[in-house]
């Protein structure tokens, strides 16, 4: 008999998942018992997962080989002490090239000043400001990861200069890339335009400081589609306040939905986008999750193993 899987998320998931899912795990010829019935005997080996569906407790499934998260940012699992089998986390090409795809929309309006045209059309002939090119411009990337190297190897093939942070030394191809707290400070030094793409871990909590907000070069902008805990709000906004920032676009919040009266949403110098950056695709995730099951009903190591203790 094949795989027994379970897909434990919010109701409304299931019927947009389990085509592709079920074609998927056909095309990696996989002969799998699919259902979101989480009754009856719970022999199931996998369970592909997403919290709100009815699953909130892992312990009673004794067989289970993973689990195989829809989620690429792990924050809210990752402590649940009741998964004791390897936690995969979701690398999607279409999540991955829909982040990317993001970002290098929003750093080109920054530095396009695409702003000074679409928002201040009055009348006024002012063509004596010409943008500078991609090359004369330093973006700054931290997380180096699914998703950063992704983003830094497209806005690099627009041109810019790319200078990337890891929480270990990697070696990209057209990317500068640096590591360790003076790896971080040289980035922060250099990036015009700052991407945060970190996970939410204890070691990234408030990494954006005071301290860190000021050592980037005055008029910088910050794009953060990482997560709301990698910057102090209270230091953003006095940042962008006495002006040693210029602007920052936020898709991601300590509280989400971000508060109708959150001064984000009013602040003449934040755009507020509502965690849409990049979303998981059933299309092409459903083949990254039946790859991982594959791999399990194979023997070999899962891909994409969240590192407990690190917290990503
Ligand atoms: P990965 O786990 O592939 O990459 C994480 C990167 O962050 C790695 O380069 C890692 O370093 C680096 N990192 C982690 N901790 C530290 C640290 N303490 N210091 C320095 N570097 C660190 O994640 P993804 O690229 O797939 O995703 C990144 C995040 O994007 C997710 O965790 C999630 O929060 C967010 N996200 C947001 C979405 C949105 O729509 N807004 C959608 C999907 C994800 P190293 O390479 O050394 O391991």
């Amino acid at each position: 008999m094949g795989p027994r899987i379970l897909f434990s998320a919010p109701e409304d998931h299931w019927p947009l998942w389990r085509p592709h899912l079920l074609a998927a795990f056909a095309d990696a010829g996989l002969d799998v018992t699919l259902t979101d019935d989480p009754s009856g005997p719970w022999t199931f080996d996998y369970v592909v997962y997403r919290p709100g569906g009815p699953v909130i407790d892992f312990a009673p499934f004794e067989r289970l080989k993973a689990v195989l998260s829809l989620w690429a940012g792990v924050e809210s699992i990752v402590g649940d002490t009741s998964i004791v089998v390897p936690l995969c986390r979701m690398v999607d090409e279409g999540l991955t090239r829909g982040m990317a795809e993001w970002v290098a929309g929003h750093v080109l309006r920054y530095h396009l000043g695409t702003d000074a045209h679409v928002l201040g059309q009055d009348g006024v002939w002012r063509n004596g400001v010409v943008p500078p090119l991609a090359t004369e411009r330093t973006v700054g990337i931290l997380g180096l990861g699914e998703l950063g190297r992704a983003t830094a190897a497209l806005l690099a093939a627009i041109g810019f200069r790319v200078i990337g942070w890891s929480r270990a030394p990697r070696e990209l191809a057209g990317i500068e890339t640096r590591s360790g707290a003076s790896g971080l400070a040289e980035v922060l030094a250099a990036s015009e335009i700052l991407v945060l793409l970190l996970p939410s871990t204890p070691a990234t909590e408030g990494l954006l400081d005071a301290r860190a907000l000021a050592a980037l070069p005055r008029g910088a902008r910050i794009v953060n589609p990482g997560r709301g805990t990698l910057i102090d709000d209270a230091a953003l906004l006095k940042a962008l306040d006495n002006g040693h920032l210029a602007h920052a676009t936020l898709d991601v919040f300590r509280q989400e939905p971000l508060p109708a009266a959150h001064p984000f949403w009013a602040h003449p110098k934040i755009t507020v986008t509502p965690h849409i950056a990049s979303e998981t695709r059933p299309e092409t995730a459903a083949t990254a999750i039946a790859e991982n099951v594959r791999r399990g009903e194979d023997g070999l190591d899962f891909l994409h193993v969240v590192n407990r203790a690190e917290g990503y």
